[in-house]
């Protein structure tokens, strides 16, 4: 198959001393010298491409760097006995956009071991209508069940409207759970709704300062936000339950108190999907591809084309963006 000469990408480069995107022409020459060619099909955009391509979160460590820290697409070409021409794969995270340069680009060279093959449930399209924020979603799930959680009592939903929490609601409800979803939204009632939602709670009221213990209100939590929101929201957790948290869009910062853990035995379940390894990245496509309703994936996802990044990395961050953004390449 003829492979394109030159094509684009969205890099980021410095720009005395700032962190600044822009799209560049590339050849097949310039990429990494890694095993597998794909040509990649879609991207997304996540919160943190909207940190790297604004450059407000100095999230390339190191310049050029092509970014998107997702991608979906066909090997056309590999030096690794795992992979051959025509394999669909995707990759999520892995340092992509960080430290290895990612999936705003028609081509990109990767390591044989940061591609798992599409689910078999899946078309390209719809892996990356899932991506990182879907596939972390999927990963506070099973955090949660694997803990205990209990469907006695409501499970809460924070920064719900976003693509981590669209996609966390439409899990949790499709598991039988009932949902609370905590979004600064109002017009976002219906779209949630739709997705699972029965119950909602300004993320005003989660946002106050509160006592270090609250009344027990949640059987479990996946809190994306981080902050005043989060140290609220373990305040308010069962005894025994537990909070997966994945999530900064509030802020990194934890204004919080031991008491619920040590008087609650509430759980404080860290989540990262950069660096997860394999058999927990496989468990959570699984649960995705067993328990994500194709029309709530349809409903959460909007198509973009590649030029239109740099304006909806402003929105993303404005928190603006209603559950999740494919990047079509
Ligand atoms: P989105 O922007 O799609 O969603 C974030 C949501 O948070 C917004 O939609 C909004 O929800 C809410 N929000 C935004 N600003 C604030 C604020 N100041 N205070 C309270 N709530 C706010 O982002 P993603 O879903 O892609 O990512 C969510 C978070 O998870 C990010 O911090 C991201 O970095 C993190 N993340 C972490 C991963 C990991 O590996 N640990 C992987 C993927 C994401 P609403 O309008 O409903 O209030």
């Amino acid at each position: 198959m003829a492979l394109d000469e030159s094509f684009e990408a969205l890099m980021i480069e410095d720009a005395g001393g700032k962190q600044q995107a822009s799209f560049k022409r590339l050849s097949l020459a310039d990429l990494p010298d890694h095993e597998v060619l794909v040509e990649i099909a879609y991207s997304t955009l996540n919160y943190k491409d909207g940190l790297a391509v604004t450059g407000k979160g100095r999230i390339a460590r190191r310049l050029p760097m092509v970014a998107g820290i997702d991608l979906a697409g066909t090997v056309v070409d590999s030096r690794s006995p795992h992979w051959k021409a025509g394999d669909k794969v995707i990759v999520n995270g892995w340092g992509l956009s960080e430290t290895e340069w990612g999936g705003y680009s028609r081509y990109q060279r990767l390591r044989p071991e940061w591609l798992i093959p599409l689910p078999e449930a899946f078309s390209l399209e719809q892996a990356m209508a899932i991506g990182t924020a879907g596939y972390t979603a999927a990963l506070c799930v099973d955090a949660l069940e694997s803990w205990g959680l209990s469907k006695e009592r409501e499970v809460l939903v924070t920064g719900a409207a976003g693509g981590v929490g669209s996609v966390a609601v439409a899990l949790l409800a499709a598991h039988g759970y009932r949902v609370t979803a905590s979004t600064g939204r109002e017009e976002t009632h219906d779209y949630l709704r739709s997705l699972g939602a029965s119950d909602f709670i300004h993320r005003e009221e989660l946002a106050q300062e509160g006592r270090p213990l609250q009344k027990e209100r949640w059987g479990g939590a996946v809190d994306t936000v981080g902050s005043r929101i989060l140290a609220n929201v373990l305040a308010q957790t069962v005894y025994g339950g537990a909070v997966a948290a994945c999530g900064l869009a509030a802020g990194p910062d934890l204004p919080a108190t031991v008491l619920p853990h040590i008087l609650r035995s509430v759980a404080l379940l860290g989540v990262d999907s950069v660096m997860a390894p394999l058999p927990k990245r496989e468990k959570a496509w699984a649960l995705l591809a067993e328990s994500l309703p194709q029309e709530h994936l349809a409903r959460m996802t909007q198509v973009e084309p590649l030029k239109r990044v740099p304006e909806l990395a402003e929105a993303i961050l404005a928190g603006q963006i209603q559950g999740r953004v494919v990047i079509k390449i």
